[in-house]
This record gives C-alpha cells, structure tokens and sequence, in this order.
C-alpha cells in the first residue's frame, strides 16, 4: 500500500512528488512518456522565476533530478482508470494494478487537431503540432502556423530560425497570445498575418503537403495558400479519459477542484492544466503541484486520527 500515486510527470506533477516525498511519504509517480510533459516540447521558457530563459528540456531534467534524493519511486505506465475502493483506491495501469491512500492526477492536456481534410492524412509529411520536434525539418521552407494563442505566436517565432517565411492564420483579427509576445512577431519581419481566416482543407501529393485552403471567414472569399508545413496550434483538450467515470470532471473533461486540489471524491487531487482553472503555466502547475503534494499528507495524518484538523 503507497501513501501516493501520483499521475503524470509534468511540473505539476513532479512538484507534488517533491512535496509529498520530503513530507516523508511513500510515493510512485506514473509517467506514460519521459519526464517534463508539456516542457519537453518547448524550446524556451522565460517567464519561470529564477531563470532569464532556459530550454524546456533543461528545466524539465532540473525538476526531475531532485525526486530519487527524496525517495520518490517512479514506473512507466499508462494509468487506465481509478477504483475507490474507500479507505484506500486502486490505480489501473495498461500493465500493473497498484494500492495507494491517496491520488494526484497531473495528466495535463493535448494538442486539439483542427478536423479538416487532409489533416490526418499528411499528419508527420506537414502537418505538425510540435514546432520544436520538427521545425528543423523545415529549412527555407514557407510555413504556416494557425491559432492565435500564446503556443501558436510563440511557436511561429521559433519556426522563424528554420522558414523562409511563416503565415499565421487566425480565424479573428486580434490575437490572444500576451501582448510580449504578440509584439515580437509584429515585429519579426519573417511573420505575416492571414487575419479572419480559417484553414479548410489541407493539400498535398503523394509525398508531402503542398499547401491549404484559406478561407476568410468575412469576405467568404477562398483561396489556396503553397506552404512547406502547418503546424496546428488551437487549444488543448484535458487528458482524462481515464477518470470520466469518477464524477470528478466537468461537461468539457476538466477537472473541477477546491483551492487545496481536492476533488469530489476524498483523497483523489488534481493539479496543473488538466484542472479546471484561468491560467495554465508552469509557474501555476508548479503551484498547484505544491499544494497537493502537502495535502495528501495533512489528509493521510487525518484519517489515522480523524480528530486532527485540517
Ligand atoms: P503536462 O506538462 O502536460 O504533463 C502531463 C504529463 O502527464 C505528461 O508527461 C503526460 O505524458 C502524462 N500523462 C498524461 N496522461 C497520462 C496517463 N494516462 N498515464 C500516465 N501519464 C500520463 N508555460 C509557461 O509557463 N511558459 C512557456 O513558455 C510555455 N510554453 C508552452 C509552449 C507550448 C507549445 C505549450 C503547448 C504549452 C506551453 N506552456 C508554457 C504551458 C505549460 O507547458 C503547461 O502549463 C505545463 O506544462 C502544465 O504542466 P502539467 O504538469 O499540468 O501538465
Ligand atoms: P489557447 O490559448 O486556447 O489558444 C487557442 C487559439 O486557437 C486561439 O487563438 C483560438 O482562437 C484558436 N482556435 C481554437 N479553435 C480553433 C479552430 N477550430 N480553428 C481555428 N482556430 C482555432 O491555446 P494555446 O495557445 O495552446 O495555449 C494553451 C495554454 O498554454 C494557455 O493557457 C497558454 O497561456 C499556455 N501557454 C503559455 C505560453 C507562455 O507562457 N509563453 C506559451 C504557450 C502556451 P480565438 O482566439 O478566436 O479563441
């Protein structure tokens, strides 16, 4: 019997297990990949405290690296669903069934496809959604890149090192991205905008895509924009399959939480961006992983004495 299982090793996740580790419990944490989740696939943070700009990976293997000191355990496994079994829950992985006292799910988002022709079948010959995994591929290529948010801005940015020249498409005529950041790709001269527009089809030969068709969502005018790639970047949806039948989560799959990561059900928490929340970051997973990784502990010491308050 685990004290906690936590599942996934984001900077949520890996925060809990720090916590609750040097609270002296008796952890696992369950990744289904390599450790870092979402930080992995992103050249550069700069707005993590204490670091001016540090590559993705890097601030990824720095979390890691603290956990075994602290006893954290960790197995590869791809978690499957949750048991509450009462005092105590099972956790079902594709391989293993483990006991524990309590659990943090940490499972973050994915990527939204966009749904259009052409997207899944020239997925990995030009269509993308990871820009630091195959921009390279990409040299003096034009691209497009489509999404208005802070990954879709950012991510053309970094494709600029790599294109001849980057097309963002947004479907309105102002981007959400922070105001940072929207002001560096104005003022990249590689950048240009395709404004009120939205992708339809994606084109291609045998080989690789060609191109796409753009429609202005306006003047319901169409055309057909060559580009070398497209990378897909319009939101994320939670990773909680796994759990819709726990009642934990909201009509779009998000977990609804307290502010002390509690859910519905007691000793099941949830931290980082698969939670129903305002501001997905680093800096707010690591936060929430925090306040987790104490709670468990504050709620194992409890139900060995129940009069112990919270
Ligand atoms: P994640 O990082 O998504 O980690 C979740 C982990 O859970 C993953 O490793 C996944 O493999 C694992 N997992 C999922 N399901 C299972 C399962 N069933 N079984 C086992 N393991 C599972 N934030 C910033 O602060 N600064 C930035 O510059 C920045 N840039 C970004 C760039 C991009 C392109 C994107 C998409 C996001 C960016 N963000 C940035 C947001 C930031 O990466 C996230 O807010 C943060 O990673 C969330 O952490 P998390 O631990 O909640 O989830
Ligand atoms: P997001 O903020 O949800 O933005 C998605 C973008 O895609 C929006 O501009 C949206 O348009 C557009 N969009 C959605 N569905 C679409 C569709 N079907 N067709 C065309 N366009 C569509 O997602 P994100 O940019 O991936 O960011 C996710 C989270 O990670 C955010 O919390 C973000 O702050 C965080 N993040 C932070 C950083 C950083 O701090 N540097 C970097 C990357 C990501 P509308 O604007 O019209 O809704």
């Amino acid at each position: 019997m685990l004290d906690v299982i936590v599942i996934g090793a984001g900077p949520a996740g890996m925060t809990a297990a720090l916590y609750a580790s040097r609270s002296n419990l008796s952890v696992l944490l369950i990744e289904r990949g390599a450790p870092g989740g979402q930080m992995n696939n992103t050249a550069e943070i700069e707005n993590y405290p204490g670091f001016d700009r540090i590559m993705g990976p890097e601030l990824a293997e720095k979390m890691y690296s603290p956990l075994e000191k602290f006893g954290t355990k960790h197995a590869y496994g791809i978690v499957e669903g949750i048991n509450d079994c009462g005092d105590y829950k099972e956790v079902k992985t594709d391989s293993e069934i483990y006991q524990t006292k309590t659990v943090i799910i940490a499972t973050g988002c994915e990527h939204r496809q966009l749904g259009v022709k052409g997207e899944q079948e020239f997925a990995g010959r030009g269509v993308s959604y990871c820009a630091v995994c195959d921009g390279a591929f990409f040299r003096n290529r034009k691209l497009l890149v489509v999404g208005g948010g802070d990954s879709a801005v950012e991510e053309a940015l970094f494709l600029t090192q790599f294109a001849s020249e980057v097309v963002i498409v947004h479907r309105r005529d102002e981007l959400r991205a922070q105001k940072i950041i929207q002001n560096r790709a104005f003022a990249n001269p590689k950048i240009s905008f395709l404004w009120d527009s939205v992708v339809t089809e994606i084109k291609g030969n045998k080989m690789s895509m060609t191109g796409a068709v753009i429609e202005n969502v306006r003047t319901k005018e169409i055309h057909e924009e060559e580009a070398g790639g497209i990378f897909i970047y319009v939101g994320l949806d939670p990773l909680t399959e796994a759990f819709k039948d726990t009642g934990i989560t909201n009509e779009d799959g998000w977990i609804i939480t307290d502010t002390q990561m509690r859910t519905s059900v007691p000793g099941v928490y949830a931290v980082g961006d698969v939670r129903e929340k305002e501001l997905r970051q680093v800096t707010t997973a690591v936060g929430d992983g925090s306040i987790a990784g104490q709670q468990v502990f504050q709620f194992i010491e409890e139900q060995k004495d129940p009069k112990t308050t919270v």
